[in-house]
């Protein structure tokens, strides 16, 4: 908590409005926070708000919109959040990310450095994860679900809804048009990672050209320093979950509800059949597990029917989740749930484009705020 404190503190919106978009720009890295349920939205511009005057036009507060909207198409669209809603510009993809991407050794020094950084950290920067998504996809006609999967599972911040749905926003399959970049643009942006003289040293029609094209176009000259891509971290063992019988009122904290848990009695909870769909590095373990343990007093590694036997007929509670096999244990358990605060209101039907939402939400149009 104190660190997700710190990092609102931080914050300094002139600064971030200024520089966000630079790779060595000021941004908030408050990401696994916020996916982890340490703070939520609502909480960042509260606490914001008391250190400096925030507003529906700071940058900061536009961004973290961009958040509320994943969710609440998320909420809207459910399993449909991994299904194309519109085609994508060429007519095949491959179901696998190419082999020298994954070993950081394509030849092209942003695409290199981004998957190197992804695997170092953890982390990435809008712009790198925007950057190695439409290379992946346009360029070397990677399908952008087996690329969504394969940065969420190095993510530290890795959400479902901001993942799968900037993927899709990158292949323009949810909007339609596809994003595309160019060396300039790294010039600009990255200059620390160059890649004048490579593939992307061209304009836009020649890339728009391309990303219609079928066919993979690279790598050109990989290079002979390869990385490993790290293994996913295993799942918790589910014999040290084994609890006595526990009765009364107890709080589940799942992975998404890290944050302050009410008074009482407080269990962690993982549902083991999301994890065995969805695999998570071995550092995002350990940080979503360093919480449970500094907080829990046990934990329950199991789905609805092995909370009832763990948890006897004890009144269970926990914060509400879009996360599947999470929610469906909740509805199975019969889990009283609490609902995430949010920032902005859910407008009542899932709105087309976030200019759409932002509007509804803020009365502003989206360009206003950009
Ligand atoms: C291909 C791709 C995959 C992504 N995957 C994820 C993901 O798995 N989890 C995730 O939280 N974000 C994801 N994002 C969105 C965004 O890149 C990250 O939220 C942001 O880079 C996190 O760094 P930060 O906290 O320093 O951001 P800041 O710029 O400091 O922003 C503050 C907060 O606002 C929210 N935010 C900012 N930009 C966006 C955005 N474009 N979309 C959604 N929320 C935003 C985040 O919660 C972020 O923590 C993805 C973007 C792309 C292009």
């Amino acid at each position: 908590m104190a660190a997700a404190h710190a990092r609102i503190d931080a914050i300094q919106p002139t600064t971030y409005a200024r520089t966000r978009n630079y790779l060595d720009g000021a941004v908030t890295r408050l990401s696994p926070y916020l996916t982890h349920g340490f703070v939520q939205v609502p909480q960042v511009i509260d606490r914001l708000s008391q250190r400096c005057q925030s507003s529906p036009e700071d940058k900061i507060v536009f961004e973290l919109a961009w958040r509320e909207y994943f969710q609440h198409l998320w909420r809207h669209w459910g399993e449909d959040i991994f299904a194309a809603r519109r085609p994508p510009p060429a007519a095949s993809y491959s179901p696998h990310v190419p082999q020298d991407v994954l070993q950081g050794c394509t030849g092209v020094p942003v695409i290199d450095a981004a998957v190197r950084t992804l695997y170092r950290t953890g982390y990435l920067h809008n712009h790198a994860r925007m950057w190695l998504a439409s290379y992946l996809v346009h360029l070397r006609k990677t399908d952008w679900k087996a690329g969504a999967m394969w940065m969420y599972r190095h993510l530290l911040d890795g959400d479902l809804a901001s993942n799968t749905l900037s993927w899709q926003w990158v292949a323009g399959t949810l909007t339609g048009k596809p994003y595309l970049f160019n060396a300039e643009n790294v010039e600009r942006y990255a200059p620390q990672w160059s890649s004048l003289g490579t593939v992307l040293d061209t304009g836009y029609d020649a890339l728009d050209q391309l990303a219609r094209l079928g066919g993979d176009c690279g790598p050109h000259s990989p290079c002979a320093d390869r990385v490993d891509e790290p293994p996913a971290g295993a799942i918790p063992d589910r014999d040290i979950a084994l609890m006595r019988q526990v009765g009364g009122e107890v709080w589940l904290m799942h992975p998404w509800a890290l944050g302050e848990a009410p008074p009482g009695r407080v269990i962690g909870w993982i549902e083991p059949g999301f994890h065995e769909r969805f695999a998570w590095s071995e550092a995002r373990w350990q940080f979503v597990l360093g919480r449970m343990r500094a907080v829990c007093e046990g934990f329950v590694v199991g789905d609805a029917s092995v909370l009832r036997q763990q948890l006897g007929n004890a009144r269970m509670m926990t914060m509400q989740s879009c996360n599947p096999g999470y929610v469906q244990a909740i509805v199975d358990a019969r889990i009283v749930t609490k609902t995430v605060p949010k920032q902005f209101d859910d407008p009542p039907s899932a709105m087309p484009s976030f200019s759409r939402f932002w509007q509804q939400v803020s009365g502003q149009s989206a360009s206003k705020a950009t």
